[in-house]
C-alpha cells in the first residue's frame, strides 16, 4: 500500500514538479542510516545523477563567506547518522561514484563493544514515549531491559578504528554525542559532557577535524545549541523538515529522512522532500531514527 503511494507519487510527476519548484535553488541535506551495498548502489546511481552532491564543508565555507559561487543548483548534502558498523559495507561505492558523503559519529561507541540503546528490544511502550523521558529515567527504564551504556556485549555494531581511518580518507566523519541521547531531556552537565567530549574524542583519539554535530534524533533545545557553539562547533544539523540557504541558522541545518528505503519510488519522492512535505502538513514529525526492534512511528 506504501509502496503504491510512492509509485503513484513519482509517476504523477509530482515529485518532479516538487523538485523543480522548490528545491533547485536550494540546499537539500539528505538522511541515510545503515543502507546495505545493493541499496547504496541504487541510491547514488539516482542521487548523483539528479543533484549535485557537495561536501558540507563546502556549504559551511560558503555560508560563512556568505559566497554562493561554489553551491550549484540542485545542491544536495549526503549523511549518514550513528556510525554503524555496516558502512564499512558500502565505502566501494562511496568510492565507485567518487561522491562526498558525512558520518556522523557516536563517539561513545565506535571502536567498542557497546551497544545503541535503540537496539534495545522494546514492546511494553512505544518508541516516542521513551524518548519523551528525562534521560535519567529512560536510562532506568532501560536498565530494567538489561541494558546499560557501559556495557560490553559480544559483537561490535559500530565502526572499528581501523575502519574509520580508513574511511576517514573519502569520508567526512562528524559528531553524533557520545552515547546518542535525546539532548532536550538531558541534564544541563549531561548535555554538556555528550556535546564537548564527543568532539575531544573524535579529534585527539581519532585524529578527525570536528567541525559539525547531527542531534540524536533530531532533537536539540537553545540550550544545546549554545553549548556546542561554545565547544567550538560551527555547525549543527537536525531533522526539521525542509531546505536549506546559505542564509538558514546554521546550528538548525534542515534534512529529509529517506528511512534507509530499498524502494526506489520512496527514495526519489522522500529526497525531494515531496514526502516530508505532506507529513509535516499533517502534523507528524518526519520519520527518523534507525530502530531494528522499536516499532517506526511513522
Ligand atoms: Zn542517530
Amino acid at each position: 500500500m506504501k509502496k503504491l503511494r510512492f509509485k503513484f507519487l513519482r509517476y504523477l510527476g509530482l515529485a518532479k514538479l516538487f523538485k523543480l519548484l522548490f528545491q533547485r535553488d536550494k540546499v537539500t541535506i539528505i538522511l541515510f542510516h545503515d543502507i546495505d551495498v545493493d541499496t547504496a548502489e541504487q541510491s547514488f546511481a539516482y542521487l548523483s545523477k539528479h543533484y549535485n552532491i557537495i561536501d558540507l564543508d563546502t556549504y559551511i565555507e560558503a555560508h560563512y563567506r556568505k559566497d554562493s559561487s561554489k553551491i550549484p543548483k540542485n545542491a544536495m548534502i549526503i549523511t549518514f547518522d550513528d556510525g554503524h558498523i555496516g558502512n564499512y559495507e558500502i565505502l566501494p561505492v562511496i568510492k565507485k561514484y567518487n561522491i562526498p558523503v558525512t558520518i556522523f559519529l557516536t563517539a561513545g561507541i565506535i571502536n567498542t563493544n557497546k551497544h545503541f540503546w535503540f537496539s534495545t528490544k522494546v514492546t511494553d511502550i512505544s518508541e516516542l514515549e521513551l524518548k519523551a523521558k528525562s534521560n535519567k529515567e529512560r536510562l532506568e527504564f532501560l536498565k530494567d531491559k538489561d541494558f546499560w551504556q557501559e556495557k560490553i556485549f559480544e559483537t561490535p555494531e559500530a565502526l572499528s578504528k581501523k575502519q574509520i581511518e580508513e574511511m576517514s580518507q573519502y569520508v567526512n566523519m562528524q559528531s553524533h554525542t557520545l552515547y546518542h541521547p535525546i539532548l532536550p531531556k538531558c541534564s544541563d552537565s549531561d548535555a554538556k559532557k555528550e556535546i564537548v567530549e564527543s568532539k575531544k574524542i573524535l579529534e585527539e583519539e581519532f585524529n578527525l577535524n570536528i567541525n559539525t554535530l547531527a542531534y540524536p534524533n533530531g532533537d536539540y533545545s537553545d540550550r544545546d545549541i549554545k553549548i556546542a557553539k561554545d565547544a567550538g562547533y560551527r555547525c549543527a544539523i537536525t531533522v526539521d523538515y525542509g531546505f536549506n540557504t546559505l542564509d538558514s541558522d546554521i546550528f538548525k541545518l534542515k534534512r529529509v529522512s529517506v528511512n534507509d528505503t530499498k524502494d526506489i519510488n520512496e527514495l526519489i519522492v522522500k529526497a525531494s522532500g515531496l514526502w516530508a512535505f505532506i507529513k509535516s502538513r499533517n502534523g507528524t514529525k518526519q520519520a527518523y531514527g534507525y530502530a531494528k526492534s522499536i516499532k517506526e512511528y511513522t
